[in-house]
């Protein structure tokens, strides 16, 4: 595209949720920043999230949207899972290539009190514990890695991820801003990555750029987009965007496949329901969407499945 024509569908997708992938010092240098206010909002809202919980589920599913968007394959899907001793359990996102992620947290209610830095104490919430990765390609096995958390920050985790498991220097920066009456305020991150070619001077042109940032959340409180994060993160280095993609909250479940949840009950159960005229009540705990199934929807999903077995 010439550079004097506007790209209009790039403007629009900067008016919501929406990431920024971009490059600088001669391709030595790979980034991508996000702002997902709305993601993280929904995601609050589907699973009732305390202030922490929010924090820390908004932190990954942003990581996770980042890294997908990174992939090359259009199908593939990545799951980020962290596990820990503290209160919150567990929390695991997917997102796959197109911005698209989905949440939960096994303890989405967890109130602890601020850190030392008077800020939402991830860490303590999350506890110590491990971080698992697994990218799903269509047609491949899933490919998987474990590491051990670092801080249960999130961001701090991720980036030993990456250095640890891909061997590629990484920062990465996730953060969420919850207002007074819970609802996300503000959220946004950003990963940047040395490719294997880089030059040494960069490592330390990256850690001066990145001294003086006291936060994400605080870029955002300043107005500044993903573009605007990226270029001044990357000041002096040549930065240049190559592309606006979308970020938005998004399950993908359906009654279609909460019939295939049902079957798993097996069949005596669901003739069982059927004569009993009961409705099979299916809960997605990603979004908190219940999907019913009427007992002539169960007897239709049985036929099917018979028929199936015999063919
Ligand atoms: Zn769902």
């Amino acid at each position: 595209m010439a550079d004097n024509v506007i790209d209009l569908s790039a403007e629009r997708l900067r008016r919501k949720d929406h990431m920024v992938r971009g490059t600088a010092a001669d391709g030595m240098i790979r980034a991508i920043a996000i702002t997902a206010r709305d993601t993280v909002q929904k995601a609050h809202k589907n699973h009732n999230t305390s202030p922490l919980v929010s924090a820390a589920l908004g932190r990954l599913m942003m990581a996770g949207q980042m890294m997908g968007a990174m992939f090359k394959h259009p199908d593939e899907l990545i799951t980020l899972e962290m596990r820990g001793d503290g209160p919150v359990g567990g929390i695991t996102v997917t997102a796959n290539n197109r911005g698209q992620v989905k949440g939960s947290a096994n303890h989405p209610n967890v109130w602890l009190p601020l850190n030392e830095l008077g800020k939402l104490d991830v860490g303590a919430g999350i506890g110590r514990g491990t971080l698992s990765v697994v990218r799903d390609i269509p047609g491949s096995v899933p490919y998987s890695s474990q590491t051990e958390l670092v801080t249960g920050e999130v961001g701090d985790d991720l980036a030993a991820y990456f250095s640890l498991s891909d061997q590629i220097p990484t920062s990465v920066g996730v953060g969420v801003l919850v207002d007074t009456d819970t609802s996300i305020r503000q959220a946004g991150g950003f990963i940047l990555q040395l490719m294997p070619d880089y030059e040494y001077y960069l490592i330390d042109e990256l850690e001066h750029n990145l001294q003086g940032i006291t936060s994400v959340t605080n870029m955002l409180e300043d107005g500044m987009d993903p573009n605007a994060i990226l270029r001044h993160l990357l000041r002096g280095l040549d930065y240049q965007e190559l592309e606006v993609m979308p970020a938005e909250f998004h399950c993908g479940c359906n009654k279609e496949r909460a019939g295939r949840a049902v079957l798993a009950l097996g069949e005596a159960e669901l003739r069982d329901m059927v004569d009993k005229g009961e409705t099979a009540e299916v809960h997605c705990h990603f979004c908190g969407t219940t999907h019913y199934l009427a007992p002539d929807e169960l007897r239709e999903l049985l036929d099917h499945a018979t028929d199936g077995a015999k063919g």
